[in-house]
């Protein structure tokens, strides 16, 4: 352990993570703390991170207020729909309302915006979606980002919060390690804002082997946002609500604008509209919700998956018929210039030309994310003019520990927030920090070395346990004395995969098998003290294997407490098949005692806050 050089950085706002929140989170910062110590730090290297790395073809949060084309009300009420009525309705409309403002600077940032010819304003691909040449949009909201901050660290992935030792429940900072040079870092801080992204590869993904990276979702992201918070004892909510997406089969190349600029629609084998076919059933299972519109993701879904099963496959989406429009076809394929190049490098790969052949569709293996069509994440307050008691206690986007921050997918409940809604979500998380640090609520903060030290300790043990075990493998990278990070995260994809609704089940699960699910995560948390890590690129595999197990417990303990099937097209209860206003109109919230482990959940009312604003100023 010696030989790892120590780093100590004091510093005002801590922002864990460079991605769109953290940027975000950064940027505002600087606006409100002219005089604060603001620093940034990145497991990768803030020009190209996260989800957003490789660019995006459209901003799919936009109001466009300017033009009365949207209000955040309309806004809140699509989220609620798209959710099942299941969200956090006051972080969606303070999201809502400040979200043009960002793009607006996204603009005067230089990012390539296209615009409707006739009417000179942004180009609409659907009512909350418009189009950008993205390609530059993640280095582009870096540079605000790198301006605003005292310094940017790269490649330093954070592993643990410091807690204040003064005052109970308070964080003082966050620890990790550099993974190319091997260096520990310590980063006391007065806030921390924890914008880590949301976690792929706790499921097992469809593509294995050597396509296994081959996800819908950024596979560098591995839940830091939902672990470190858990770990330190931090509430969470609704982390039941993993997303499944709809998309072109192999490559998850985005079908957003297929479907509402280039007006594709998709068909069965036989060439029928099978969601129609399964109008009567899922009717059923949810009642009203089917009659919504726009239909709710996971219900479409769940008619894809029916059709499926009953062989109705492969389903397909009709592109034949816009691709004979040249301009369409151009749209078509620059969509995944921009955005996904691997889906074009699949089609020529299997000859498939969207002019002539309609393409194969597929349900994703699920995620957990707090930003997309999903609301997983962390606990928070709202801000104050809007939440109801239940849902604030000062300071917008705290979580229940004090001067602990999120944004983006680390905040759960607040769905469709999408990139431009997560940068904001970091602006208002950001704010208040700056105003948590103003009103002398991170006085006197006490970390000490001793608890530094322990950290370090436990950061650099898989490659203390390698060094060791490596003396008894029997053969390739077998040992009875440890298990490599790729072994235990088959393991960890596996026991999601079959007991918790992956798609080795279709998505289904019920109580025996999450129970199930739970023993068997307990002991390969066990295991996991017997990763090892040959080198530092394997140790940021372990620390983020460990990370992934931990947010997956929460995932099946949410999904356990939530007896009804909620979103039918991202898991089913088998043993509950049917959606359950009565009983489970209501946020789930769980805690995870950080000193026995033992999680407790616990319901929260869900408060439709627009709709009765609206009634009351009505009667
Ligand atoms: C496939 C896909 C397509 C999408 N398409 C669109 C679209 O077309 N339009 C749109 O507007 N939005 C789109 N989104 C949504 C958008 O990308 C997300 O809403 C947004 O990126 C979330 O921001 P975030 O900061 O929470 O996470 P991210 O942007 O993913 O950033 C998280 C950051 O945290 C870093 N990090 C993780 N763990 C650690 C750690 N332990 N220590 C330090 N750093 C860490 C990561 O490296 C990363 O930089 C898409 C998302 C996905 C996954």
């Amino acid at each position: 352990m010696a030989k790892h050089k120590t780093h100590f950085e004091e510093c005002d706002v801590l922002v864990v993570g460079g991605g769109m929140a953290g940027t975000g989170a950064t940027f505002e910062a600087r606006h409100w703390g002219r005089d604060l110590k603001i620093v940034c730090v990145e497991k990768a290297n803030i020009d190209r991170s996260g989800a957003v790395a490789q660019g995006l073809y459209a901003i799919n949060c936009y109001m466009g207020m300017q033009w009365d084309e949207n209000q955040p009300e309309d806004h809140v009420r699509y989220a609620r729909n798209d959710l099942m009525g299941m969200v956090r309705e006051d972080l969606g409309y303070d999201m809502a309302r400040h979200v043009d403002s960002t793009v607006h600077m996204f603009d005067e940032w230089g990012l390539p915006m296209m615009k409707n010819e006739k009417t000179g304003r942004y180009l609409r691909e659907g009512k909350w979606q418009i189009m950008i040449h993205g390609e530059s949009y993640k280095p582009i909201v870096a540079e605000a980002a790198k301006k605003s901050a005292d310094k940017i660290y790269n490649r330093i992935m954070i592993t643990h919060l410091l807690m204040d030792e003064a005052k109970e429940n308070r964080v003082g900072g966050a620890v990790g390690f550099n993974m190319r040079t091997g260096d520990f870092h310590v980063f006391r801080a007065k806030t921390v804002i924890v914008a880590a992204g949301g976690a792929s590869h706790i499921f097992k993904p469809r593509a294995v082997g050597e396509g296994m990276g081959r996800t819908w979702y950024a596979p560098w992201s591995n839940g830091s946002a939902y672990a470190l918070p858990i770990a330190a004892g931090a509430k969470m909510t609704q982390m039941e609500n993993r997303i499944v997406l709809c998309r072109f089969k192999d490559g998850y190349g985005p079908v957003g604008a297929y479907f509402l600029h280039l007006k594709t629609y998709t068909q069965n084998a036989n060439g029928e509209n099978y969601e129609k076919k399964w109008y009567d059933q899922t009717k059923e299972l949810v009642g009203e919700y089917i009659d919504h519109h726009p239909t709710p993701t996971c219900l479409r879904n769940h008619a894809f998956i029916q059709e499926t099963m009953a062989g109705g496959g492969p389903i397909q989406m009709v592109t034949t018929e816009a691709f004979q429009d040249p301009h369409l076809e151009t749209v078509g394929w620059e969509n995944f210039l921009g955005m996904t190049v691997g889906q074009a490098v699949v089609w020529a790969s299997q000859n498939i030309d969207p002019k002539y052949t309609n393409p194969e569709l597929t349900t994703s293996e699920p995620y957990v994310m707090g930003s997309h069509a999903t609301c997983s994440g962390a606990w928070v307050s709202g801000p104050e003019d809007l939440s109801p008691p239940e849902y604030f206690w000062g300071y917008n986007r705290m979580l229940t520990i004090d001067g602990l921050f999120g944004a983006g997918d680390t905040v759960g409940g607040s769905a469709h927030k999408f990139s431009s809604g997560s940068f904001t979500e970091g602006r208002l998380a950001a704010k208040a920090a700056v105003k948590y640090i103003e009103d002398q609520k991170a006085e006197g903060i006490n970390v000490t070395d001793k608890q530094c030290d322990d950290f370090k300790a436990k950061v650099y043990k898989p490659l203390d346990t390698y060094t060791v075990a490596q003396n008894e493998i029997t053969g390739g990278t077998v040992s009875p004395s440890y298990i490599s990070p790729i072994q235990g995260l088959q393991r960890l994809q596996r026991i999601m995969d079959e007991y918790v609704g992956g798609i080795a089940t279709n998505y289904m699960t019920n109580e025996n098998m999450l129970k199930r699910g739970l023993e068997l995560l307990a002991w390969l948390e066990e295991d996991l003290e017997k990763v090892g890590a040959e080198d530092y690129h394997q140790l940021m595999r372990a620390w983020e294997l460990k990370h992934r197990a931990l947010t997956s417990q929460c995932v099946t303990e949410h999904t356990l407490f939530r007896e009804e099937t909620r979103w039918p097209g991202y898991y089913y209860r088998g043993d509950h098949m049917k959606l359950d206003d009565d009983n489970w109109h209501c946020l789930t919230v769980s805690r995870r005692n950080p000193k026995t482990g033992k999680f407790t959940m616990e319901k929260v009312p869900v408060y439709h806050i627009v709709d009765e604003n609206e009634k009351k100023k009505a009667s």
